[in-house]
């Protein structure tokens, strides 16, 4: 254990907090657990014409969803400009950056002009050894970055990668409003923050170079880097919209257990030998980069939802209780701040946790559970509810009215002797009731039914069906 891993989230508030962040995050939480580390977030909102404070709060929101609590921030880079305009006078200063008075115009241009010529198109340097200012134009501050030789990413996940410095060009750190630009606020904030490890999405990488050259600049120790293989969709290309639901909060509101949507997240692209299901606990202690590959990893939304009833079946029901409360609520089953006898609703989860694979299916199933009167499936009551099944449940509501036995054990014998009573199978009777009970044909085993239904209610619905067939 070590107390000097620091590793940071820096995600921009331009969208929801989606698949690929939450990835990067985890990683990164995961990574600082794993070290006793810090995990410091970092709103990287220097575009100021795509951030919005809502984004911010959505970003928090999911990550506190996911249960993924860092230790220091959110840091806002809009708080620092400040800052960066100091280290890009100390780069100017220092002859390590420079301004740059060519208009956007020029550069199309010249763009347009290297293209044509089949010449790389980067900035030709043109004002790189300028001495004087030129008169009525806004200078941007552009970084001298070394033409010769080459850099080498010693990346922890994808090895050494190595890129010609004459391929990069004078970056543009400030720009000619004064604002400064994402590869340089990266570096100082990384530097300032003291992060040992940059974790992020390997969309980043070729980034890295032009960062690794800032900190020599600066004068600062380079940290490592390991890049997150990309996250595809079931057709290889990259995941999007397209593919269904990429914001974590869309999978809250389908129903999904934060505990499972992070199980899965981490199996995409670390693997721990075939083990699919971890508690938190393991996957802290087994976490490390050895074990992420470095090829792209596939989003593959059946196995999450597998996952999700694994996680559904394996929470007490006292847990899954209170988390299906809310969806209750959505599903206009109870009343918003209606209150529920927990313990009882606890007990009429037991019987269907092993059934649902998202909280929305098992909130579904509990209506029959909560409401007054069930809502009847016109088929099952066309089919069992009639003639054929009036004597045995106008029998079976008067043995029940004199009983008091309401539990599986009391509730079976007075089933046993009324089917042979009547000499039929168990099914002729249960079904009906099971009907009367539930609206529908489908439910689990009719004595657990009836215990979480209780005696009251119980003998309500079957006269209610005793007179629907009369
Ligand atoms: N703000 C960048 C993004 O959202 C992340 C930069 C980084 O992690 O270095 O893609």
């Amino acid at each position: 254990m070590t107390d000097t891993i620091r590793v940071r989230f820096a995600p921009s508030p331009t969208g929801h907090l989606h698949i690929g962040g939450a990835r990067t995050a985890l990683f990164n939480w995961l990574y600082a657990r794993h070290n006793g580390g810090t995990f410091v977030l970092r709103i990287e909102d220097t575009d100021r014409t795509r951030s919005t404070d809502e984004y911010i709060e959505a970003i928090i929101e999911g990550m506190k969803w996911l249960n993924l609590e860092w230790q220091e921030g959110p840091f806002r880079q809009t708080d620092r400009f400040g800052v960066y305009r100091d280290y890009v006078e100390k780069l100017v200063q220092e002859g390590k950056a420079y301004h740059c008075y060519c208009s956007a115009e020029e550069l199309e241009q010249r763009r347009h002009l290297a293209i044509a010529q089949g010449k790389p198109q980067k900035y030709d340097g043109r004002c790189r050894d300028l001495k004087d200012p030129v008169p009525g134009r806004n200078p941007v501050v552009r970084f001298r970055t070394p033409q010769q030789g080459e850099t080498v990413v010693d990346d922890l996940i994808r090895g050494s990668v190595v890129f010609e410095n004459s391929q990069l060009d004078d970056l543009i750190i400030l720009r000619s409003d004064n604002t400064p630009t994402y590869n340089f606020t990266v570096v100082v904030d990384d530097v300032d923050m003291r992060i040992t490890h940059v974790i992020r999405g390997d969309d980043h990488l070729n980034n890295t170079p032009k960062q690794i050259h800032i900190y020599r600049a600066l004068g600062y120790e380079i940290p490592k880097f390991a890049h997150l293989p990309m996250i595809l969709g079931a057709d290889k290309t990259r995941l999007s919209k397209r593919h269904g639901a990429t914001s974590v909060m869309a999978y809250y509101e389908m129903g999904y257990l934060p505990d499972a949507l992070v199980n899965y997240l981490v199996r995409l692209g670390w693997s721990h030998g075939d083990q699919e299901v971890f508690s938190r606990e393991e996957l802290i202690n087994y976490f490390s980069f050895e074990n992420v590959g470095n090829a792209a990893a596939v989003f593959n939304p059946e196995k999450l939802l597998w996952l999700n009833q694994q996680y559904i079946m394996a929470t007490p029901p006292e847990k899954l209780a209170e988390l299906v409360t809310p969806f209750l609520v959505k599903e206009t089953i109870i009343a918003e701040g209606q209150a529920l006898d927990m313990a009882w609703l606890a007990r009429a989860v037991k019987t269907l946790q092993e059934r649902a694979k998202t909280l929305v299916e098992l909130a579904k199933s509990l209506r029959y559970y909560i409401v007054e009167e069930v809502t009847f499936d016109e088929k099952a009551k066309e089919k069992f509810l009639n003639d054929k099944s009036l004597p045995l449940l106008k029998d079976l509501n008067n043995a029940l009215a004199s009983h008091a036995d309401f539990s599986h054990a009391g509730l079976e014998p007075v089933f046993k002797a009324l089917v042979e009573k009547h000499g039929v199978k168990l099914g002729a009777l249960a079904q009906p009731v099971r009907v009367a009970m539930t609206g529908g044909t489908e439910s689990p085993g009719i004595y657990e039914v009836l215990e979480v239904i209780g005696k009251e209610k119980a003998l309500k619905r079957l006269e209610k069906a005793v007179s629907i067939i009369a």
